[in-house]
């Protein structure tokens, strides 16, 4: 067994069989993603468009490929044929120009609403009232392109755990009233997307559908 086999069967051990496993092979080239999809791993995250494009070109078409790092409007046109999800949706006007690539491409794309929760000032994300500002304009305009299937956060990067299981806490709170007061009957409204290396086990516990792991599985980041 390899390393990235046996790193994948070590977190997947802490996941509940509920719990979606992103892979994120961000900086390792296409070998190591084949590593870990050789031992069955099927959906990898990636935060540059660049690098999703190109290795997606190479690498098996059964692969999902998750967009999770901040996104340009200009770049949403080459991972537009074939994104799976793209969890990082942060204003009104990127979710559009989503909208508009996905009709283009004949396509519906997944996407989730990125909430700012941590204290850091550098982490993207939305606020509660422009998530419920976006949610009003989608639907105001139909949006046939898209499909909102939940939310997305990261926490900030602290050893206090408390901190980071009330930011975590406080971003499930969020996904249960959006679903209360927006997607009730909406069965697809199903994602929180929460959880890296240091905080998987946290956040899962907190009520985390989908963990985004990238060093406990293929080793520091070369
Ligand atoms: C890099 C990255 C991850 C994975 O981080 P690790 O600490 O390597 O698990 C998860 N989510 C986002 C948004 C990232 O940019």
């Amino acid at each position: 067994m390899t390393a990235i086999a046996s790193n994948l069967g070590h977190v997947k051990g802490q996941l509940p069989a509920t719990v979606t496993l992103v892979a994120v092979s961000k900086t390792h080239p296409p070998e190591t993603v084949m590593e870990a999809y050789d031992a069955g791993q099927r959906d990898f995250g990636e935060n540059r468009v660049q690098e999703m494009v190109a290795k997606q070109a190479v690498l098996p078409q059964d692969i999902r490929w998750h967009q999770i790092g901040s996104l340009q409007r200009n770049k949403v046109r080459q991972i537009a044929p074939f994104v799976h999800l793209i969890h990082s949706i942060d204003s009104l006007r990127l979710l559009e120009e989503v909208d508009r690539q996905a009709q283009l491409n004949g396509r519906v794309i997944d996407v989730l609403l990125q909430f700012h929760i941590a204290q850091e000032e550098t982490k993207q994300g939305m606020s509660h009232r422009e998530v419920d500002e976006v949610i009003s304009a989608a639907r105001v305009t139909g949006m046939d392109g898209i499909r909102i299937r939940g939310v997305m956060g990261m926490a900030t990067f602290t050893d206090d755990e408390a901190q980071v299981r009330a930011e975590f806490r406080a971003l499930r709170e969020a996904f249960l009233r959006l679903k209360r007061e927006h997607f009730a009957a909406d069965d697809a409204f199903d994602t929180v997307s929460m959880g890296m290396s240091g905080d998987f086990v946290l956040a899962v516990e907190e009520g985390s559908t989908m963990v985004r792991v990238g060093g406990a599985i293929f080793g520091r980041r070369g």
